[in-house]
């Protein structure tokens, strides 16, 4: 799933992400601040019309919202 989400992903955030999988050791934390509780796997849609899939917290879920990401799906996954 990570990899696949990667590919469309900005080169920032791929960094900060894979540094943060080697820190946890796990991909079942959220992609943007690493937190491993209160986490949703999302369906989103990107500006290119691309579905995939990320985990996000729950803040970072809204923040990421607010900032405009289109949620076609959010699963409670812890
Ligand atoms: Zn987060």
């Amino acid at each position: 799933m990570w990899k696949k989400t990667s590919k469309y992903l900005p080169p920032h955030q791929v960094v900060i992400s894979e540094e943060i999988f080697r820190l946890t050791g796990s991909y079942k934390v959220c992609w943007i601040c690493g937190d491993e509780e209160d986490l949703y796997l999302l369906d989103i849609r990107t500006e290119n019309g691309i579905v995939m899939e990320i985990i996000l917290c729950g803040d970072c879920h809204r923040i990421q919202e607010g900032m405009g990401l289109k949620v076609i799906d959010a699963k409670k996954i812890i």
